[in-house]
C-alpha cells in the first residue's frame, strides 16, 4: 500500500482518525530533530465516540473520568509506531517535522471482520466507505489463495449474500418486465456508490436516464420512482460468471499446496 507523507509545523494537529476499514497504521518519523506527539486510545473503550469525524479533540480529563485507557507518548526521530486496527488516535506535532504513514491490511479474518464491521457501520451512518468491500471480496476470491479457514468462511458468506441479493433483484425485475442491460465492468472501473445514500452498488446499477447518469442503489431508485421510471438498469457481471467464481473459490491448503472442497 502506498505510504502517506505529512509535512507538519509546530503544534499542527491531525484530525482524529480511526482508519478506513480499521486497517493497521504504521507511522515512521523521518526528521532528525523534531518530534511528534501522539495519543490514542483503544477502540472498544471509546466506541461511543466513533461516529465523530473531523477536528474534534478529546479532553484528557473526560477520558480519564470515563476510565478510558489513554496512551500518550512522544514519537522520537526514527521511532516507528504501530497503531493497531480500530484504535482511535490523534497526532500533534511538537516541532517542524515530516513523517510517513502506511495503512496496512494483512489478509486475516481479524482484519477482514473489522473491515466488514466498519463497512456496515458506514452504511448505517450514511457515510461512504473508502473501501468497496463487496467488490474487494469478489476480487480477493478470484485472485487470492485463502488458507485461513475462518476468513474463507466469512468471505464465502459475504459472497453468498451478494449472489442471493443479485438473483432476487434480477428475478423481481424480470417479473416486473423491467429491461436489464448487460454492460460489463471495465478492467479498472471504479466501484460505484449510490448518489443518494452513499452505499456501494455492486453489479446491478440503477442509473438515471438523463444527462447526469447518476447511479442509485435499488432502494433509492425505487424511492424516486416505484416502477423505476427515469432509470435504466445495468448489470455488470452475468450471473453465471458470479456463480462460477463462487464455486471456484476454495480454501487453500498451504501444506499440500492445493485447494480443497469447502
Ligand atoms: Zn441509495
Amino acid at each position: 500500500m502506498l505510504p502517506q507523507v505529512f509535512f507538519v509545523f509546530p503544534r499542527c494537529k491531525g484530525g482524529n482518525r480511526q482508519l478506513f476499514s480499521k486497517t493497521l497504521r504504521i507511522l515512521l518519523h523521518g526528521n532528525e530533530k523534531k518530534v511528534i506527539h501522539q495519543l490514542y486510545c483503544s477502540n472498544n473503550l471509546i466506541g461511543c465516540c466513533i461516529s465523530f469525524l473531523g477536528s474534534w479533540w478529546p479532553i484528557l480529563e473526560d477520558l480519564y473520568e470515563e476510565r478510558v485507557p489513554v496512551y500518550r507518548f512522544i514519537q522520537k526521530p526514527g521511532d516507528l509506531v504501530w497503531v493497531n486496527a480500530g484504535a482511535v488516535h490523534w497526532v500533534q506535532a511538537v516541532g517542524w517535522c515530516n513523517n510517513v504513514a502506511w495503512n496496512v491490511g494483512p489478509l486475516t479474518e481479524f482484519q477482514y471482520n473489522m473491515a466488514v464491521e466498519r463497512y456496515e457501520w458506514n452504511k448505517l451512518q450514511g457515510n461512504r466507505s473508502i473501501v468497496p468491500m463487496i467488490l474487494l471480496t469478489w476480487n480477493l476470491a478470484r485472485n487470492i489463495k485463502i488458507s485461513e479457514k475462518k476468513l474463507y468462511e466469512h468471505m464465502r458468506q459475504v459472497l453468498a449474500r451478494v449472489l442471493k441479493y443479485c438473483q432476487v433483484t434480477l428475478d423481481c425485475l424480470k417479473e416486473a418486465g423491467v429491461t436489464v442491460t448487460l454492460q460489463r465492468r471495465a478492467e479498472h472501473e471504479a466501484a460505484h456508490y449510490c448518489c443518494v445514500c452513499e452505499i456501494e452498488v455492486f453489479n446491478i446499477l440503477f442509473v438515471t436516464n438523463n444527462k447526469k447518469h447518476q447511479v442509485h442503489c435499488q432502494d433509492c431508485a425505487r424511492k424516486t420512482s416505484d416502477d423505476l421510471q427515469g432509470f435504466v438498469v445495468l448489470q455488470q457481471f452475468p450471473m453465471e460468471e458470479l456463480y462460477k467464481m463462487y464455486n471456484d473459490f476454495r480454501l487453500y491448503q498451504q501444506s499440500s499446496s492445493r485447494a480443497v472442497q469447502p
